[in-house]
């Protein structure tokens, strides 16, 4: 049970229908497809759709109440009895029912932010504190402001920890998410250009992140080799984690394999069954949270041991004629596009290395001179690039431009770009596909894999 139609009462003082009390609201959904029995309907009024024209589907079925936008008519099909919570909008009637749910259950919260790497970190996290902790976490991305109340409601009520991905794409957004979960602990994975467009520079960024800081408790655990969040070295709670030596957790020794990391903090060796060094600063922010909670050595082995990453990060698909092809057609940003091409060039198992570069969205006026700078991790150690769409063209170019003998290719046509590929299908052969999550670029995959 989430709470009972009087709690609901009390929190939202206006009301109409004649309600019976007691009765638990089980759930909370947005979707009225989705209703059940003993689930409250809150109809979010989207771009496209405003939801609460869906208010009679959700009553057949079986809705036992719902939030209602002041300002929008209540269609005369509603019964007297129904129970509508009267709100200005019901999205903050939405985030208020949230932390209000959070507040009964009071879990330790930790809240995972960042450019990159989020989804990956708060996998990370969850898995080293579900060892030693009854942990719940964010499933997928649902990271914004109607994502994490949804996550916060399917929290079983004896959840000890709740570990939180917020994302944004503006300012005051992350402020939000921080005010409603209010962490103990909160991590920023790095800083990259992800939605430059919106937020002008890499300084923006910066602050729209540190926005974290709202309504938190506790430290902040953070990357410590960002010149952008240096003042957060000099407040004492913080945890600064990188591989620079000033920082308050160093990561020493690393070794990366083509399937996963070694690598000590303080001391202490690590195993993690990812790869990539971006991969191993992710489990550093894990280790300290984990350390910070009381969660033991072994524990945290055998919760590294245990991560299991959400899909089409880094994801191995076995492709056509024994090549090997690395979905990581999730998202992109220029930095994330750059972290793994660093990975392919360092893996072993196939010595030809080729990549397919999708557009990268949302960088606005910065968007052509970002494309060109990946080309920077493209050096002799990669055989052949495909790139993709409209702006990737500038990965190509300037590939060309800094070493004519790299085979790159731009194509603006998805099925031309499957057909070349299949030249491509070698058993010496990696093929990395990556892009920004609109570029939907593992659609390839149906080409290049036999099922
Ligand atoms: P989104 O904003 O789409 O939710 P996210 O921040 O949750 O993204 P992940 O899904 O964890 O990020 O990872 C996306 C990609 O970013 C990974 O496939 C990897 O290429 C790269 N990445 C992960 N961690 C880092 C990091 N610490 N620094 C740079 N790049 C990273
Ligand atoms: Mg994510």
């Amino acid at each position: 049970m989430l709470f009972t139609i009087n709690e609901l009462n009390q929190l939202f003082t206006e009301a109409r229908g004649e309600h019976k009390d007691s009765i638990p609201v089980k759930s909370i959904m947005t979707d009225s497809r989705r209703v059940h029995d003993q689930s409250l309907f809150v109809p979010i009024v989207g771009e496209n759709f405003d939801a609460h024209d869906f208010l009679k589907k959700a009553i057949e079925n079986g809705a036992i109440g719902a939030l209602w936008q002041k300002d929008k008519k209540v269609p005369a099909y509603v019964p007297t009895d129904f129970p509508l919570f009267l709100v200005e909008d019901t999205t903050l009637g939405l985030q208020q029912m949230a932390g209000f749910y959070l507040q009964k259950v009071s879990p330790k919260v930790v809240a995972v932010t960042g450019s990159n790497g989020k989804t990956t970190t708060k996998d990370l996290v969850a898995s080293v504190l579900s060892t030693t902790y009854k942990t719940h976490k964010t499933e997928g991305n649902h990271n914004n402001h109607i994502g994490l109340p949804l996550t916060l409601f399917a929290m079983p009520e004896e959840t000890e920890v709740v570990v939180l991905e917020m994302g944004m794409s503006s300012f005051g957004e992350i402020e939000t998410l921080s005010n409603l979960a209010r962490p103990d602990f909160a991590i920023i994975t790095n800083i990259g250009e992800s939605h430059i467009e919106y937020l002008g520079s890499r300084e923006g960024i910066a602050k729209a992140k540190l926005e974290i800081k709202a309504g938190l408790r506790g430290p902040l655990i953070f990357d410590g080799d960002e010149a952008l969040l240096s003042e957060e070295h000099d407040v004492s709670e913080n945890w600064p984690c990188g591989f620079g030596e000033e920082n308050r957790n160093v990561i020493k020794d690393m070794e990366l394999s083509d399937q996963s990391s070694s690598f000590t903090i303080d001391g202490r060796a690590y195993q993690l069954p990812l790869a990539g060094a971006h991969n191993v600063l992710n489990a550093s922010f894990a280790i300290t949270a984990a350390k910070l909670m009381g969660v033991s050595e072994e524990a945290i082995q055998q919760g590294l041991d245990q991560s299991k990453v959400t899909g089409m990060r880094f994801e191995r698909v076995e492709g056509k004629n024994g090549s090997l092809i690395i979905n990581d057609t999730y998202n992109a940003s220029p930095t994330s596009m750059k972290a793994v091409i660093e990975v392919i060039k360092q893996m072993k198992e196939k010595t030809r290395k080729v990549l397919v570069l999708g557009d990268i969205y949302e960088l606005g006026e910065f968007s052509k001179d970002l494309h060109r700078k990946v080309a920077d991790a493209v050096n002799d150690e990669i055989d052949a690039i495909y790139t993709f769409g409209n702006d990737a063209d500038e990965i190509t170019k300037a590939v060309l431009h800094q070493n004519p003998s790299i085979q790159a290719t731009h194509y603006t046509d998805k099925q031309t770009l499957a057909d070349k590929l299949t030249d491509e299908l070698r058993d010496d052969t990696v093929i990395l596909l990556k892009a920004s999550r609109g570029v939907r670029l593992e659609t390839l995959l149906e080409t290049l894999t036999e099922s």
